[in-house]
């Protein structure tokens, strides 16, 4: 059965034979791609040419070590997590799970500490290390919320955008993966991001009154530890 004809659509104005003979539509969009030729280019051929995002961007995760630069209370919260005191190098992760604890899909974060295996007279009888900080990146929306609860400023964003992989599998990043992901981000651009006590510059807030407000929030009802905390104990 052919397409049966059933009238003109009085919309559109059919062709002249003066505009099939000499292709002028097709020339005027000729005339539209070739005007653009000679405009400024504002997007990026990638992956062959990146771009690099502002500081504030929110990419790929990582995890900071230990490198001179924690908050005035990092120790108070390596001693009330029991956490072995990292040396330089080290995490700053005291899977304490603030971060998954806000993190509006949970399932992301594989949060857990071991204890040490030392014994009775040692120093460090009866602390934790860090054994397992899986992330999948998979179910990121990349929302910041665990990066603002991490109370060691240990989960950061860095700026890395590209995600693509073979498997799903690609995006599950382990410690040892943030860690490095963090230390590169922070050796190329961490002067941009963080102060000394690695702090907001106030130059780079967008709500300087909003933080205001949560950091005298936080003051006055500190956050408890995450619900999953109790597994760890
Ligand atoms: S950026 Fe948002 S969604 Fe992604 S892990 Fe952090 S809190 Fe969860
Ligand atoms: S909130 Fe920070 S310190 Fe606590 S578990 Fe998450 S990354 Fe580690």
């Amino acid at each position: 059965m052919g397409i049966k004809k059933v009238g003109l659509n009085r919309n559109v104005r059919p062709q002249t034979l003066a505009e099939k003979i000499f292709f002028l539509d097709f020339m005027k969009g000729l005339k539209t791609t070739i005007k653009h030729l000679f405009r400024k280019v504002i997007t990026v051929d990638f992956p062959y040419e990146v771009v690099e995002p502002t500081p504030r961007f929110r990419g790929v995760h990582g995890l900071r070590n230990v490198d001179g630069t924690e908050k005035d209370d990092f120790d108070a919260w390596v001693k009330k997590l029991k956490i072995k005191p990292p040396e330089k190098g080290e995490t700053r992760c005291i899977a304490c799970k603030f971060c998954q604890a806000a993190c509006p899909v949970p399932d992301i974060f594989e949060i857990k500490a071991k204890k040490l295996d030392v014994p009775k007279d040692h120093p460090h009888y009866g602390l934790k290390v860090l054994d397992v900080f899986n992330m999948d990146l998979g179910k990121c929306m990349f929302c910041g919320l665990c990066t603002l609860a991490c109370p060691t400023i240990c989960i950061i964003h860095t700026d890395i955008y590209d995600l693509s992989t073979y498997s799903r599998r690609g995006w599950v990043l382990d410690k040892e993966k943030l860690s490095k992901i963090a230390d590169d981000f922070i050796a190329r651009r961490g002067s941009e991001k963080y102060d000394e006590k690695s702090e907001w510059p106030d130059y780079q807030r967008l709500w300087n009154e909003a933080d205001l407000a949560r950091a005298k929030a936080w003051e006055n009802n500190p956050p408890k530890l995450g619900p999953n905390y109790a597994d760890q104990t």
